[in-house]
């Protein structure tokens, strides 16, 4: 067994479904990222603008400068094309697979990180420096990926491999220890189809495999601080944190559904359904109890109760009036406010043969 076949495989046992090790050269699209932010198809996160974070974006060493591998991981979350979709009353919230599990990977995969970091050091029989990243820190993860042999960036702009898909966390450790790197992944497996971007609600799908991030579901639900534009708002339908579409059209998600990956999670994983009833009156208190470890943390309290009054008011239910209401008259928040007056609005003016439809049920 080589080198790398033992870290490969204390990997595997970690729960990663992917080891692949690249070097800490430039990367190949720093010179799209660039342009994507001269774009400004980044919305609001005006923290990827600053010089530093594009400095080090562009060169892995000024994390770590002694850096002369990068081990690059990947972990497979649930692909919901696994489960069989409940049927949707348009008052249950939809929620992105990765934040399932309930606890935030953030909390789980850097402690195995550390723990791979030291079992290398062992392997490698040497003392090393090493730095680890999930989605942490400045540094051009898919691009990483791809150089190590994982895949290519789809035109949904995600990281597929043709044997893991892309419903993938991404991960790397920078090591201060030569390894001869992989194959880097070269070929282009999106060929003519065009699948995600016809199905993208928002149309933020640009043709160079790169994405307007102040129109896509997930930066809306989660990154966006303040109010969902209103001409968007239809679009969401009932996400209400982050969004899977581009994804679940995938052809080559649909190739590997049925694939058993390793499970990171170590728990039998399920869809998480909202309902967006209840979830609308939770108070700060019960918000953070609530979702203390989860990712949903990160829209905070304000954020996610925006979105699922947006998803709400998407379901043009009349029967739900009251309960908007009783949330409107206890919420403090202008921001949650705002689009709680925008749902009763929708419901409201709702085109009048639906009304008609509703009433001569409630009749009958
Ligand atoms: S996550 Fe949703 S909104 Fe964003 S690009 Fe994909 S399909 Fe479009
Ligand atoms: S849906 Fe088609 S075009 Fe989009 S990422 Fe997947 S293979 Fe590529």
């Amino acid at each position: 067994m080589t080198v790398k076949d033992s870290i490969k495989a204390e990997g595997s046992a970690l729960g990663f479904s992917f080891v692949g090790f690249t070097t800490p050269s430039q990367p190949e699209h720093y010179a799209t990222y660039l342009s994507w932010l001269e774009a400004g198809h980044h919305g609001t996160m005006e923290y990827l603008v600053t010089e530093h974070n594009r400095k080090m974006r562009l060169d892995p060493q000024l994390i770590l400068p002694e850096c002369k591998t990068i081990v690059v991981l990947a972990a497979n979350y649930p692909n919901p094309l696994n489960f069989t979709e409940p049927a949707a009353d348009g008052l249950t919230g939809k929620i992105a697979a990765y934040a399932w599990p309930g606890v935030d990977y953030h909390f789980v995969i850097p402690p195995l990180l550390e723990k791979l970091a030291r079992s290398m050091q062992i392997i490698l029989g040497k003392k090393f420096a090493y730095k680890c990243y999930t989605d942490t820190g400045p540094i051009l993860e898919r691009d990483l990926a791809q150089r190590a042999g994982l895949g290519w960036i789809g035109k949904n702009t995600c990281l597929i491999s043709p044997k893991l898909g892309s419903f993938l966390f991404l991960a790397e450790i920078l090591i201060d220890y030569s390894i001869e790197p992989d194959t880097p992944f070269t070929a282009d497996r999106c060929g003519n189809c065009t699948r995600c971007i016809d199905s993208c609600p928002t149309h933020c799908i640009l043709p160079d495999h790169t994405i307007d991030a102040s129109r896509c579901i997930s930066f809306l639900t989660i990154e966006n601080k303040g109010p969902i534009p209103s001409t968007l708002r239809h679009s969401m339908e009932n996400w209400v944190f982050g969004c899977d579409i581009c994804q679940m059209v995938c052809p080559w998600n649909h190739k590997t559904k049925n694939d058993l990956h390793a499970n990171l999670f170590k728990q039998p994983l399920s869809p998480l359904m909202i309902d967006l009833q209840s979830e609308i009156q939770l108070s700060p208190t019960e918000f953070n109890r609530k979702y203390r470890k989860s990712p949903i943390k990160r829209a905070k309290r304000r954020g996610y109760l925006r979105n699922a009054a947006v998803a709400l008011g998407n379901s043009r239910d009349i029967k739900i009036t009251d309960g908007l209401k009783q949330a409107l008259r206890k919420e403090t928040e202008p921001l949650v406010r705002s689009h709680l007056i925008w749902a009763l609005e929708n419901i409201r003016t709702r085109p009048v043969q639906e009304t008609l439809n509703v009433e001569r049920k409630d009749v009958s």
